[in-house]
Parts: structure tokens; C-alpha cells; sequence
């Protein structure tokens, strides 16, 4: 399998270097050259297979040669190594929890996946990678927890002073080992001006071997798809979901996508926003318009230009009719996320987080213009790395994971930083 960039201005790539590259050097996007299309029966008998299996039919095609079989499937074994279960909260709507990685988020799988690849890839290296990560919250834990201890890897992450929530403050920063924490006196947008400027200064790159770790890199956006063909398995009912993604830079859903074009069934796809809707806007209005990010309860959606969704339109074949036939869009304010968190907790006693709160509003609208239809949520993080939110809604504290309590207990360790560019470079440089 060979990737392209979306660009069109970079020669084609394997999985190996699209994976160590993470974007085409003309800045697109990579994109596999064809979609593999899975055996009938392997969707038809997904129920005999096991999570691992799954995991292994789903990410081969796409990792080709690149990685000797045996590595492929203790790379996947590992990636999957906990519960994905399909939690129904009432007749026509379930929450796909994938918060039961060690950071409580989604994002763990993309990041466990990736990290563990590029560890391959680069086991014969000479010199050491260091990436940087620029994050709102859950994607620097994830990618700090899937990267801790990997040889020859290190991984600096930058983080907005006082925007993240404890639990995610506590994942950043006491990793230790290979692992620093940045903490930026800044917004979230500081942080990743930081990164950007990094990676386009020569004085840096001549000395370091910079990578990334955001979602554009396929080998975190492929093996998103994994998760839904595992909630397939669970899937009780003939008519295929109606699956609603919480989307901020949309890799998540375009995975979804992805995979319901490499042959799993699904009726229709809901993107849920917040009022960073750029994307439900496009589907009412047909004009894209790129916004500047605010913030949201559901911040790890605060993203005014997501950055896969060129992705989605060539899976499209940029028809616009097609991209509408199968994705409708729509916008949830903060005020209807605590209101959904507040419902839901009341009528079913099931404690959404405020991204999940989002997902449910917005399949619960598309339900009433499809009385029929039924579906699934992806419920993309805990709610106790969103405390507030859930107390002013519920009026409970959310309950703590085991190994959430386990982070309490430990030593937060950041080195504080003023936003502008020279103190960045000088640690940089100085490291
Ligand atoms: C990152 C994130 C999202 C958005 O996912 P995208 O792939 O960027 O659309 C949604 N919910 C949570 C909790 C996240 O961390």
C-alpha cells in the first residue's frame, strides 16, 4: 500500500515513511492509494474473531510489508489491551466507551498504535526523536502515556497554564522518564504557534530529528477505525447504526468513514460540534468557512479548522451530494451539553462527559427527523477528566477510575514557560 499526499506536490510514500514523516513535505496530507475492500464473511462472522484479530485484519492492508506479521500483531495486541464495550442507554442509543485506556481518553488507541509503530521504525536509529506534541488537554497525555519508556524517543509536550483540566494536568506531567512537560503561560493556540515555528526553524531541525504526533499521522488516524468494526461486534440489532462522532479536527469520524468504506455497515454518520461548527455549517449552507476556535465545555472540540476533513472529501470523491447523504452535522451549545448531561444522568443514571453530551444531543436531533433509526455514540473520554462540567450538571461528583486515583497521589513536574518563541528555542536548543 502506497500513501499520496492530498498536496499532489510529494511522490508517493509506504507506510513506513508516512508514519515517520507524518505530513508530505508539500504539507498535505498523507492518503492510502486504494481502499482495501474486507471478505463478506469476515464483517458476516465478526462476532467469532477476537478484539486482536479484529485489530489485524483491519490495520494489515494498510501497514503492508512494512511490518513483519508477528510485530504487526504484538502491536495491535498491545494497542487493544483493554474494554471497548458498546453501554446501551436506553431502546434506540448506546455509548461506545473508549475511555478505558490508561488515559481515559480515545485518543489512546491512535497513540498507543503510533507510538509503538515509530518505536519499530526507528529501533536501528542512531539518534533520538524527539516529538512535539502542542495540546488542549487529552492528546499530550495519550501520546506522553503511549510513548513512556520507548527507546529512542523523546517526547516534549506543551500545555496552556491553568486551560487543562487535574486529571489532565496530572497525566502531562508525571510521566517522568523520556517524558517533559512544558507548561506554557498561554492559550492552547500559543502552544501549537510554538510547535509550528519549530519545525520551520532550520537552526532546530539541523540538530534534531523533530517529528509529530497530531492526528494527521496515518498511523493514528488509521487505527481509529479499529474501534468501530469491535463495536460492530457488539451491535444487537439488523439495521445497521447511525453512528454519532464527537468531532473537533474530525480524524475520528474520518475513520468511521473509512472504515464503513472498506465494507462495514453503517446507516449514517452524525458529526457533532459544538459552536465550533464549521463543518455542520458547510452541510446546511454548502459555503466552507474556516472560523477562529472559542472556547467550549467540550474543549478537545475547539477547533475552527479541522484538519482532516479534505480527508472526508476525497473519501467523498468531493461530491458534496454524497458527503450529505451519508454525514449530517449539527451544533450543541454548552447550555444543551450540560442540559443533556443533566437528562441523561436523571432518566437512565448513566454520566456522560461533556464530548459525549454533544454526540447524544446531536443523535437524539437526528432521531427526531428519523424516528426509525437507532445508534451508537462514541463516548471519547471519562467524565472525570471533565469535573466541573459534570458536578454543574449532575450535581455528583463523577466517579474516579482506580487508576485515576492512583495520579492524585503523584508529583506534578513541569517546567513553566513564557509563550514567545526564543525561551522555546533556547530550551530546545540547550536540551
Ligand atoms: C480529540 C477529542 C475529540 C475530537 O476528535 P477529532 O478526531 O479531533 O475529531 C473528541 N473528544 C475528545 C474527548 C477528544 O479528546
Amino acid at each position: 500500500m502506497k500513501y499520496f499526499s492530498l498536496n499532489k506536490q510529494s511522490s508517493p510514500v509506504d507506510f513506513r515513511e508516512a508514519t515517520l514523516k507524518g505530513q508530505a513535505p508539500d504539507k498535505g496530507l498523507y492518503f492510502p492509494e486504494e481502499i482495501p475492500l474486507h471478505e463478506k464473511t469476515f464483517i458476516e462472522q465478526l462476532r467469532s474473531f477476537s478484539k486482536e484479530e479484529i485489530a489485524f485484519r483491519v490495520m494489515e492492508p494498510f501497514v503492508g510489508d512494512t511490518i513483519p506479521k508477528n510485530v504487526l500483531q504484538r502491536i495491535v495486541t498491545e494497542t487493544v489491551d483493554f474494554p471497548f464495550p458498546l453501554h446501551p442507554i436506553h431502546e434506540s442509543i448506546s455509548s461506545l466507551e473508549l475511555y478505558h485506556g490508561p488515559t481515559f481518553a480515545f485518543k489512546d488507541v491512535g497513540a498507543r498504535f503510533m507510538s509503538r509503530c515509530l518505536s519499530y521504525f526507528s529501533s536501528n536509529a542512531v539518534t533520538t526523536t524527539t516529538i512535539l506534541v502542542a495540546t488542549s488537554g487529552d492528546t499530550g497525555g495519550a501520546v506522553a502515556n503511549g510513548f513512556l519508556d520507548v527507546e529512542g524517543i523523546e517526547v516534549i509536550i506543551l500545555y496552556p497554564s491553568g486551560k487543562v483540566s487535574p486529571v489532565q494536568e496530572l497525566q502531562l506531567t508525571t510521566c517522568g522518564s523520556n517524558i517533559t512537560a512544558l507548561e506554557i503561560d498561554g492559550s492552547f493556540d500559543d502552544c501549537q504557534a510554538l510547535v509550528k515555528e519549530a519545525f520551520m526553524d532550520t537552526a532546530i531541525t539541523a540538530r534534531k530529528n523533530l517529528s509529530s504526533a497530531n492526528s494527521i499521522n496515518v498511523a493514528r488516524w488509521l487505527s481509529q477505525q479499529i474501534y468501530y468494526f469491535l463495536a460492530h461486534q457488539q451491535w444487537a440489532y439488523d439495521m445497521p447504526p447511525v453512528i454519532a462522532v464527537p468531532s473537533g479536527n474530525f480524524g475520528n469520524i474520518c475513520a468511521g468513514i473509512l472504515a464503513h468504506k472498506t465494507g462495514l455497515p453503517v446507516k449514517h454518520f452524525v458529526a457533532a460540534c459544538n459552536v465550533n461548527d464549521t463543518v455542520p455549517a458547510y452541510l446546511r449552507t454548502g459555503s466552507y468557512q474556516v472560523k477562529p476556535s472559542v472556547s467550549t465545555l467540550s474543549n478537545a472540540m475547539d477547533v475552527g479548522n479541522p484538519s482532516n476533513f479534505i480527508r472526508i472529501m476525497k473519501l467523498m470523491n468531493q461530491d458534496y451530494t454524497v458527503l450529505q447523504s451519508l454525514v449530517s452535522g449539527y451544533t450543541i451549545t454548552d447550555e444543551t451539553t450540560l442540559a443533556t448531561i443533566q437528562k441523561v444522568y436523571q432518566q437512565y443514571g448513566y454520566m456522560l462527559d461533556p464530548h459525549g453530551a454533544v454526540a447524544y444531543a446531536a443523535l437524539t436531533q437526528y432521531q427526531q427527523e428519523n424516528k426509525s433509526a437507532r445508534g451508537y455514540i462514541l463516548e471519547t473520554a471519562h467524565p472525570v477528566k471533565f469535573p466541573d462540567a459534570v458536578k454543574e450538571a449532575t450535581g455528583h461528583e463523577a466517579p474516579i477510575p482506580p487508576a485515576a486515583m492512583e495520579l492524585f497521589g503523584k508529583q506534578k513536574r513541569s517546567i513553566p514557560m513564557q509563550k514567545d518563541y526564543a525561551s522555546f528555542k533556547e530550551y530546545l536548543l540547550n536540551k
